[in-house]
């Protein structure tokens, strides 16, 4: 939709800054929610092969009729498919209905299994060949990227991590930045378990803003320049987390939410998750 920025990869290719996660949708769910999304504008779908919904992801766009070209579908390499990458890949595209992604990630490190540059090579043969537009990693602190950069030769175009403000990983977010890739913020609501949607600094700011909470902390990723995919399973919240677009939180308000860091992870610690 018009109304949402895009931002522009270190491949040159463009994302939009805002779209729809699908992770933990109810099995038989996914096909409906992603339908109201694509209705009510939404054009970036975030999936992953371990998400089991492609199928359904894939069910929606084709009922859609948008033009491909319009969309922007990211799915994901999992973790037990690092020396695998081709098939995965092919088997990703089957269940989506596509002939290609426009974005596809290594869904975790694990260092332990010592497989992922190998990963990244695969990937960037799948880049040439055109199955994935563009490619990245997401999860990966700065010693992983590091392994990437000196072995590879594609610099990731976006590295997605676990970011809100309870938990703002700020040494991974400098080395994306040193190397100009983006940050896409997983997890941007602390998915309603850490304590950012509840906190009195958010529920202050999103009364003198005359906002939500969930759109004063999606506000706040947008204007660090980080890519969001907030996902509800509900219409009501699919249209409020997209109206983000129309205000601006000030400087004052952006330093409070800074000063949220607690440390709070909600999911696991990619430096120990095999
Ligand atoms: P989010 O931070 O997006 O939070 C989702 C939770 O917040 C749900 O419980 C949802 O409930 C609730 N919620 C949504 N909108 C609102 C609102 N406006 N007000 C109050 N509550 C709201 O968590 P996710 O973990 O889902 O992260 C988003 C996406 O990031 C995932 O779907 C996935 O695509 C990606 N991700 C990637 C990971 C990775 O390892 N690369 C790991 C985890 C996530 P309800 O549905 O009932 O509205």
């Amino acid at each position: 939709m018009s109304s949402i920025p895009h931002l522009t990869l270190n491949d040159g290719h463009t994302i939009p800054q805002f779209g729809l996660g699908v992770f933990l949708m109810e099995p038989g769910e996914t096909e409906r929610i992603v339908s109201e999304a694509l209705e009510l504008g939404y054009r970036h779908i975030d999936t992953a092969a371990i998400y089991r919904n492609e199928a359904e992801v894939g069910a929606a766009i084709a009922k859609s009729g948008i033009p491909r070209d319009e969309l922007f579908v990211t799915t994901k390499l999992w973790n037990s498919r690092q020396t695998d990458a081709h098939s995965a890949m092919r088997e990703s595209l089957d269940k989506l209905g596509l002939d290609r992604v426009d974005l596809y990630l290594i869904h975790w490190p694990t260092p332990e299994r010592n497989t992922f540059v190998q990963a990244w090579l695969d990937l960037e043969e799948i880049r040439s060949q055109g199955l994935a537009t563009s490619i990245g990693v997401s999860n990966f602190m700065p010693e992983h990227l590091e392994k990437v950069l000196d072995q590879g030769s594609v610099v990731p175009a976006v590295n997605q991590i676990e970011v809100h403000p309870t938990l703002q990983q700020r040494e991974a977010v400098a080395a994306n930045e040193a190397h100009g890739i983006v940050t896409e913020a997983w997890s941007p609501l602390g998915r309603g378990k850490a304590d950012d949607l509840t906190s009195p600094v958010v529920t202050g700011i999103a009364d003198a803003v005359g906002r939500t909470p969930a759109q004063v902390l999606l506000r706040w990723h947008v204007q660090r320049g980080h890519v969001v995919f907030p996902k509800s399973s509900r219409r009501e919240r699919l249209a409020e987390n997209m109206r983000l677009f129309d205000f601006a939180l000030d400087d004052a308000q952006v330093a409070a939410l800074d000063g949220m860091e607690a440390g709070s992870r909600v999911g696991p610690d990619p430096r120990t998750f095999n």
